[in-house]
Formats: structure tokens, C-alpha cells, sequence
């Protein structure tokens, strides 16, 4: 029978329950453990996969397919594993479910209710993942007082009845604030946090307290008293320059002492070489700085693009240089001219993806930037298709050169809408999610990159790079260097006599994490290095 760990968070959001979450998996999958992780979001949404990345940051994509919650970008990177379409719901989908199921006539006339109808869907999608797993870890998003968490902290309440003490964990992540004037750390919104915890039946196990520094014994007692949580079970979480150190952290304080007593399994070794080697070198990189330029419309909100940044880290860290990021909001109107100067510095450029015609203009000039000034360039699925359109005007010289998806009559759409649709899954209307494989041309960049012949990467988006233009762009020197295995669709693009100018229709941030950084990541950091 599978353990359970459930991760709830009191005071107020933004605490870190994803990475609290991600470093707890991180150390039961060190030892051995199968583990599983998932992420019951409370709002409406069907997923977050038509959410502004202004409001929510980046959509995640799991190999499945499942546009998902940027907390499982945290579960992939600290464990290695792959999430997929069962590792994340919301009180949406619990509830269309519960609605459909009604309309079908399951509930056999009995009044529809959140107990137990609803709870009873919410534990049915966390044991979805129990089944050949160890370990399930379910972080529950919102904050303790919210009304829209409840039926889930109703629902893992409920949980814990059915599976019993030692089978299931509650680890609650609180706030504990210094407050200046005063000169010390205030215990009360933790204390009332764990109250509101208790009036619905939840007992924490485990308290992790959010603080600017390591609380003291007689705060920790303070707390244990008041929370009803034996004082071995007070964990201080400090602020960190690096979330990649919290692992570690929680290690030298013991909690993984503390959750396999509790959870009765063996406490086994945790190996944690690699990631010490990549936390050094992050730490006291021996091979200087390189200045990395992302160009993008959503930089005010840089979640937007977390796991680019973080794959762009985890490839610095083993390139062993410091990485700074230069962000250009690519809707700021610069002239070329402001270009250059914002670009002079920049070791390398990277367009990320994105949607919708915003910025576009700005992009289109950077890339040409990339491109004649010869900086080491990476454009990812938009970032790409704008590298297309890009060589199209200025190689080709298809003066009127678009996608249509910005202008759907444009007389030259080289990015466009394939005609037969016929790789489109269901979810997420027309887009194309999820892992495909795709066929690299020998003796190429993308080649010398993956090392291997058939790869499979993740994809997010509607339009494709349209194949009457396969020609033109040849004759100019554009090598469509990775495929579709039936050779219908573009995957990679790239240039000659370039030092570093790739364009994935794909999304390689998804696959990078600190122990394995994306081969394409490394190469285009050590690009960068080089230039
Ligand atoms: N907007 C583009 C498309 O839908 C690119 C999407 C992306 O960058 N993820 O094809």
C-alpha cells in the first residue's frame, strides 16, 4: 500500500509548497523509494492551460501531454521523474466530473453533495497515483482559510481515516515573520494557522516554518506547544539564494528521519554527489560569466519563463560559469539602434516561446541581430517560428513573410496551420502537447547536440513551419536539420557558418534538470562561453 504525504500551506501564499514539496520527493526518491507527486489546485479552471502567463506563470507540459501547474516543473526537476496527466487537477476538473457524473445518472437519484460526492472524486484522483508507487506526495494549493481548498482538506481529512496514521502525513508549511520593530520572530500566524487547520480535522505532523533565519529551541517549543506538534517535528525553512539547496537543507536538519519513522519504511542512504558537484559549481563557478539575453513579451513576470531560466542555470552550472540573464521586453518599441546597444554586451540571445502577435516586431529584430552580428542564438517554438519569419524577409527576401497566426490572410504565411491536422490531440482544442518523436539529419548542429538519431522532445503550440517554403529556405542555406519521422513537420531549424543558431519547434526546458541539464541547454551555454 502506497504512504501519503500531504503538503498544506497556512499564513499566506507564495511560502514555496512546490519547491517544500519538490525537495521532500527529491530525498525519498534518493532513497529509493517510487515515488509519485501531484498538485490539487483549488480554482476553476479546467487547467491552466488557457491562464494568462502574466497571472500564473508558465503552463507546464508533462510528456502526456497535460498542460499543468509550474509547481510539477519543480516535482521534474528535483526528482528526475516525469510527471504526467494524473499529477495535477483542479476543483474544475473534481467538479465536471462530479456534474457528469450526475448527468449520466451514477449518483442513482441520491442529492448530489461536496461530502461525499465531491470529496469522494478529490481522494479517487489522488489514489490514481498510489497504484504501483511507494510514496505519493500531494502538495494542495491555496492557503488554509481559503474557502475554495476546503473540500480538499476535507477530502485528505477523510484520507487519513481510510488509510490510517502510519499510511498517511501531514506537513504543514507556515510563516514565521521577523518583525523589525519588535526585534523578534512572531509565532501567532503560524499558531492561528494551525488552529484553522484543527477546526477541520488536521492535525499537522510536520511544521515547516518559512523565516529570514533558523528560529531558536524556545521558538520552536513556543510553537510545538501551541500547534500540537511534538517539537522534533518543528522544522525552520530559511530563505535561500538557491532553491536547489533546500534539499540539503532539510536533510542536515533530519526530516527525512522524521517522515520514515513516522511513515514506518526504512530510512536508507541519500546519494547526493551529483547535486553537491552542481550546487558547487553554481556556488564557485571556475570559468567566469556569461551575460545571456532573453527576449520576451512577459518579463515583467518571470515565472512566465521558469523553466527556461532554470534549464539555462543547470547548464551553467556544469558549463561552470556564473549565468546573468538580461531580460528585453520584446513589446518596448526599441529602434535597431537601441537594439544593438542593449545587445552589445550580451554573450548570447534567447527568444523563448509565446503567443499571440505582441511583441512580434521586436523579436523579429533581435533575431536578425542574433543572426548578422553572429551571437550564439536559441529560439524555442515561437522563438523559432519568429526566427523563421526573420529569414524569410531578410534571406529570402519574402518581403510580406508571417505566421498566421498574427495576420491569418497574410499573402506569405511561412508559419501556418497544417492543412490536415492530423497530429492535433483533443485536449486543448487544436494544439499540438506532449512528447513527439522527431528524426535529426546526421552531420548537423542538432545532431553533434543529442548524440542519437530519434529523439523525443515536448511540444505546446498550434502552428507549424509551413512546408512551401522547404525550398526557398534551402536554396538560401536554412537546413531543416530535425523532422517528424514521416518528414511532415519542422522540427529544427538551423544556419552555416554561424557559431551557435538553432530554432527548436519543441520545448526543451521541460526535460532539463540539475543533475541532467538539456544537451541543447549545454551546448548553447558553452556557445555563449566561446563567444
Ligand atoms: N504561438 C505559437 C503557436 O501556437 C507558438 C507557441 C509557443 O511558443 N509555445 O504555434
Amino acid at each position: 500500500m502506497a504512504k501519503h504525504i500531504f503538503v498544506i500551506g497556512g499564513v499566506l501564499s507564495s511560502l514555496g509548497k512546490g519547491i517544500a514539496s519538490a525537495s521532500i520527493g527529491f530525498l525519498l526518491q534518493k532513497m529509493g523509494y517510487k515515488v509519485a507527486m501531484q498538485k490539487l489546485d483549488p480554482y476553476l479552471n479546467v487547467d491552466p492551460g488557457t491562464m494568462s502567463p502574466f497571472q500564473h506563470g508558465e503552463v507546464f507540459v508533462t510528456e502526456d501531454g497535460a498542460e499543468t501547474d509550474l509547481d510539477l516543473g519543480h516535482y521534474e526537476r528535483f526528482t528526475g521523474l516525469a510527471t504526467n496527466r494524473n499529477s495535477n487537477t483542479t476543483s474544475g476538473v473534481i467538479y465536471e466530473n462530479v456534474i457528469k457524473k450526475e448527468r449520466k445518472g451514477e449518483y442513482l437519484g441520491k442529492t448530489v453533495q461536496v461530502i461525499p460526492h465531491v470529496t469522494n472524486e478529490i481522494k479517487r484522483f489522488i489514489k490514481k497515483l498510489a497504484v504501483d508507487n511507494d510514496i505519493v506526495i500531494t502538495e494542495i494549493g491555496g492557503t488554509v482559510g481559503d474557502i475554495e481548498s476546503l473540500p480538499f482538506l476535507e477530502a485528505v481529512r477523510q484520507f487519513r481515516l481510510e488509510v490510517g496514521y502510519e499510511n498517511s502525513m501531514f506537513i504543514f508549511l507556515s510563516y514565521v515573520p521577523y518583525i523589525p520593530t519588535a526585534g523578534e520572530v512572531k509565532t501567532k500566524p503560524t499558531q492561528h494557522s494551525a488552529y484553522k487547520l484543527r477546526e477541520i480535522g488536521i492535525q499537522p505532523d510536520i511544521l515547516l516554518c518559512r523565516c529570514e533565519k533558523e528560529l531558536d529551541e524556545e521558538i520552536k517549543q513556543k510553537i510545538a506547544l501551541f500547534t500540537n506538534v511534538s517539537e522534533k517535528n518543528v522544522f525552520s525553512a530559511i530563505d535561500v539564494d538557491c532553491v536547489y539547496e533546500i534539499p540539503k537543507i532539510y536533510f542536515d536538519d533530519g526530516m527525512q528521519s522524521r517522515i520514515c519513522q513516522h511513515l514506518r519504511i526504512e530510512e536508507r542512504n541519500v546519494d547526493f554527489s551529483r547535486w553537491d558537484t552542481f550546487l558547487n559549481n553554481i556556488k564557485n563557478p571556475q570559468d567566469g560569466n556569461i551575460k545571456i539575453a532573453i527576449c520576451g513579451k512577459y518579463i515583467e513576470h518571470k515565472d512566465a519563463y521558469k523553466s527556461v531560466v532554470e534549464s539555462l542555470y543547470h547548464a551553467a552550472a556544469w558549463n561552470n560559469v556564473k549565468l546573468y540573464i538580461k531580460w528585453i521586453d520584446s513589446e518596448a518599441q526599441y529602434t535597431s539602434q537601441e537594439y544593438h546597444s542593449l545587445l552589445n554586451d550580451v554573450d548570447a540571445i534567447l527568444v523563448p516561446g509565446g503567443f499571440g502577435i505582441r511583441g512580434i516586431d521586436g523579436k523579429i529584430e533581435i533575431v536578425k541581430y542574433a543572426r548578422t552580428n553572429k551571437i550564439p542564438f536559441l529560439g524555442i517554438c515561437l522563438g523559432m517560428q519568429v526566427a523563421s519569419i526573420e529569414f524569410a524577409k531578410n534571406v529570402c527576401n519574402i518581403e510580406d513573410a508571417y505566421s498566421s497566426e498574427f495576420n491569418e490572410n497574410c499573402k506569405n504565411p511561412v508559419i501556418a496551420l497544417m492543412p490536415d491536422q492530423k497530429y492535433i490531440d483533443d485536449i486543448g482544442g487544436s494544439m499540438r502537447l506532449g512528447a513527439y518523436p522527431c528524426k535529426l539529419t546526421p552531420d548537423s548542429l542538432a545532431f553533434s547536440i543529442y548524440k542519437q538519431e530519434n529523439i523525443t522532445e515536448r511540444h505546446r503550440h498550434r502552428y507549424e513551419f509551413n512546408n512551401k517554403y522547404r525550398d526557398i529556405f534551402e536554396k538560401h542555406g536554412m537546413k531543416f536539420s530535425g523532422t517528424s519521422p514521416d518528414d511532415l513537420l519542422i522540427e529544427i531549424i538551423e544556419i552555416d557558418n554561424h557559431p551557435f543558431y538553432l530554432g527548436v519547434q519543441y520545448h526543451p526546458e521541460f526535460k532539463s534538470n540539475p543533475e541532467n541539464p538539456h544537451p541543447i541547454f549545454s551546448a548553447f551555454i558553452k556557445a555563449a562561453k566561446n563567444n
